[in-house]
C-alpha cells in the first residue's frame, strides 16, 4: 500500500524529471534513492546482458537495496549462475528471487510448453504476476532500460509514471551501447558467459536464439514473432503489450 496520496505519481513523476534532468546516471540513482518524491524503491534485473552495469552502480551507492530477480524456471542455467556470482562479487545484501506460484504454473502451462503456442500467456503466468505482486510493496523501481535498446524505448526518460500505481526509474536511459562497454571494461566487470557464444540479449532458454553479425542485438528474443517486450511494464497496474506492429 503506497503511503503517497492517490492521484500523485504523475506530479511527483514530473517534478523529479526536472530535479535530475541535467544529471548523470549515478546522481540519478544517488539522489533519487533518498528522494522522499520517490519512496520505497526495488531494482528489477534479469541478470542479462547488460545487467552488470546497473547492479554495478547500485552496489557502489547504496547495495541494501532490494534487487528483484524473476526466475521464471525458464532461464539459462549460466544465467541462475551468473546471478549467484554477481550477488556475491558486488556484496549485494538483499537479492530477492520472484517465482511464481508452482499450482499456478501447474495449472497453466503444466507440461512447460505454453511458451510453444502462446507466449504472452507464458510470460504473465512466469514474469508479470510475480513481479506484479513483488512490487505492491514499493512505491518504484529501478530498471535497466535504454533508449537505443529499441523503438519502444527511444522516449525513455529518467522517471516514468506507471499510471497511478508507481514510478519507475531509469537511470541508463540516455546510454549507448559504447558507454556500457566502457563502463564494464573500466570497472573489469564480469559478463554474463552467453554473450561470448553469440546472445547480446538474454532472456527464458526457450524464447533467446544467437544473433549473428549485423543483425539487431534484440533480434534473437521471440525470434518470428511480433512480440518485442515482455510485458513487465505496466500502466495502470496492468502489463503493456509491445509489439513490432504496435511499437512502430
Ligand atoms: S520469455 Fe518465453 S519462456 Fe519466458 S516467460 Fe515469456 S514466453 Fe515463457
Amino acid at each position: 500500500m503506497s503511503r503517497f496520496p492517490k492521484g500523485s505519481v504523475a506530479k511527483r513523476v514530473a517534478a523529479l524529471n526536472t530535479r535530475y534532468k541535467h544529471h548523470a546516471a549515478t546522481t540519478v540513482l544517488e539522489h533519487a534513492l533518498k528522494d522522499a518524491d520517490l519512496g520505497r524503491v526495488a531494482l528489477v534485473s534479469s541478470f542479462g546482458a547488460e545487467s552488470v552495469v546497473l547492479l554495478h552502480l547500485l552496489s557502489v551507492i547504496a547495495p541494501e537495496t532490494p534487487v528483484l530477480f524473476v526466475d521464471t524456471r525458464m532461464l539459462f542455467v549460466e544465467t541462475l549462475e551468473y546471478q549467484r556470482e554477481l550477488a556475491e562479487k558486488l556484496h549485494l545484501c538483499d537479492v530477492r528471487t520472484i517465482r511464481a506460484a508452482q499450482p499456478r504454473v501447474a495449472y497453466e502451462d503444466p507440461d512447460g510448453t505454453l511458451h510453444k503456442f502462446n507466449t504472452d500467456a507464458c510470460c504473465t503466468v512466469r514474469k508479470i504476476e510475480p513481479l506484479e505482486r513483488a512490487l505492491t510493496t514499493f512505491d518504484g523501481w529501478i530498471t535497466g532500460r535504454k533508449r537505443f535498446q529499441a523503438s519502444t524505448r527511444q522516449a525513455v526518460e529518467f522517471f516514468e509514471a506507471e499510471g497511478d500505481t508507481r514510478i519507475k526509474v531509469n537511470p541508463l536511459a540516455y546510454w549507448g551501447r559504447e558507454d556500457l562497454e566502457e563502463y564494464m571494461i573500466e570497472n573489469r566487470l564480469p559478463r554474463h558467459p552467453l554473450v561470448a557464444q553469440g546472445y547480446p540479449s538474454i532472456g527464458c532458454a526457450p524464447c533467446t536464439s544467437k544473433v549473428s553479425p549485423g543483425e539487431d542485438p534484440r533480434s534473437g528474443r521471440w525470434r518470428g514473432q511480433e512480440k518485442i517486450e515482455c510485458g513487465i511494464h505496466f500502466t495502470n497496474g496492468k502489463p503493456i503489450r509491445i509489439t513490432k506492429e504496435n511499437a512502430a
